[in-house]
């Protein structure tokens, strides 16, 4: 007999780089949790946000569209719970369904999570200790570690779930978003060792578009009193003091991803002590990437790979070959597809993405991307960052900055002159050589444009108007 329809448990986490997990070979933690979810299942390689910063991608996660679509353009837009999402179809086909921790979406009127049968988020950003949280609409503050708390919250709604009917589960981190507070049991972890600094540590920018230098998320310079916790050192050089800063910045968010990864394994127990792991598909997952020193920062935003890039790791021993790994391109406008093909529920036509399970099982669908179009519209906001667009083919990369906020919520209306980027991935995976003026690239550069303009108007958003 075919058992019925799969459980879902979706955890999500802030800024998580996959490049700070070491199922993907970091080199710098260890997340001996969360890789338990590589050995029972999937490692997807090349996962991509369509915009790397927290609410944005959360939106494109529901929606399966892309920003214009669902007009989460920016930190400062709300999502319009109006629209069709997934966890509201998972809901209508009979799943018990719970939305727990980090939402960042807006909250009132048509902002509040929607399709959720229990919902209990933090109030936008939400804190890392005795955090405020709104359970159904009503505020409460609890005391403890936000990170642990989520997954007691997770645990419980799993407990006092119907057992006879299938579920769908989101548990979303705060943690390792910035200001990367430490849980009492990790504040002493990594004490007494340096943390190895990343190829681009000292990038200086050469060759590259303005977008570069004038970004403000450098770890010299960037990171506040806040951030770093304790008072700099005297007596140190510029180069020292640099070195010093990151440690204090990448050990204090690589601790956040400990308490992630002991909380991941917690969850995992219980479906293992509650006979649930074969029949329940557990992603990993984070918003998006985060750049950990590499370039000199900190932060996303950027299309580079390392804030481009999301983890994503899935298991569901029924239909997964364990230790399996997926070098195809994914985004994130292909999750809610993805899930609704899992359960066997017809895939809206308004959604963008397409499903991956075909992948999953090893399978290559006829046409399956090979390029994928990105663009961060929130022109100078918060880190100094110029709005972008632009495509990932699998082996290059070409951005415009356009370099405008074209009256986008949360923007800064102050134009700058725009600029091309165009990266060969191959010949250089660190993103330091923009080959955008070299003449060996000419055609190289004009099938990308060509092919920017195709994807554009395929997802139907409008080119910049020069
Ligand atoms: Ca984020």
């Amino acid at each position: 007999m075919e058992p019925r329809q799969p459980n879902i448990i979706f955890i999500m986490s802030d800024d998580h780089a996959s490049h700070a997990i070491s199922a993907y070979g970091s080199k710098i933690n260890q997340t001996p949790n969360i890789d338990r979810i590589a050995k029972q299942g999937m490692r997807f390689n090349n996962c991509f946000c369509t915009n790397s910063i927290c609410t944005p991608s959360r939106a494109s996660i529901l929606t399966g569209t892309y920003n214009h679509i669902n007009g989460v353009t920016t930190l400062a837009s709300k999502l319009d719970g109006r629209q069709i999402t997934f966890p509201k179809l998972l809901q209508a086909a009979g799943y018990q369904t719970a939305m727990i921790g980090k939402w960042h979406l807006g909250h009132g009127g048509h902002h509040d999570p929607t399709g959720f049968d229990y919902w209990n988020v933090l109030p936008g950003q939400g804190l890392y200790h005795n955090p405020e949280m709104i359970e159904m609409g009503t505020k409460k503050v609890f005391e403890g570690y936000t990170t642990d708390l989520i997954t007691d919250f997770s645990l419980d709604w799993l407990k006092n779930r119907d057992p006879n009917q299938p579920f769908f589960m989101m548990t979303h981190h705060k943690a390792p978003h910035r200001p990367w507070d430490p849980s009492e049991a990790h504040m002493q972890m990594y004490k007494d060792i340096d943390i190895p600094e990343p190829e681009t540590f000292n990038d200086d920018y050469s060759t590259r578009a303005s977008a570069a230098k004038e970004a403000k998320m450098r770890v010299d310079r960037d990171l506040n009193a806040r951030d770093l916790k304790i008072p700099i050192p005297e007596g140190l050089t510029i180069e020292e003091e640099k070195k010093w800063k990151y440690q204090r910045y990448i050990k204090d968010y690589l601790r956040c991803v400990a308490s992630i990864d002991d909380n991941v394994g917690r969850l995992l127990d219980y479906l293992d002590q509650h006979n649930l792991t074969e029949n329940t598909i557990l992603v990993y997952t984070s918003d998006q990437g985060f750049f950990l020193g590499d370039h000199g920062w900190y932060d996303k935003r950027f299309m580079y790979e390392e804030s481009l890039r999301m983890p994503f790791l899935i298991q569901y021993p029924r239909k997964i070959e364990a230790e399996s790994v997926n070098d195809n391109m994914i985004l994130n406008v292909d999750f809610a597809p993805t899930f609704l093909d899992f359960t066997n529920l017809d895939i809206p036509d308004q959604m963008q993405g397409s499903s991956f399970q075909p992948l999953t099982r090893g399978e290559l669908p006829e046409k399956w991307q090979t390029s994928m179009y990105y663009r961060y519209w929130m022109h100078l906001s918060h880190h100094n960052v110029y709005s972008h667009y632009g495509i990932r083919t699998l082996r290059y990369k070409l951005i415009y900055y356009y370099a405008d906020s074209l009256d986008q919520p949360g923007t800064i209306d102050d134009r700058r002159p725009p600029e091309w980027e165009l990266f060969d991935l191959e010949q250089d995976p660190y993103e330091l050589d923009n080959v955008y003026h070299n003449s060996e690239y000419t055609e190289i550069k004009q099938q990308l444009e060509n092919e920017l303009h195709r994807l554009q108007m395929e997802v139907g958003d409008q080119p910049y108007p020069n």
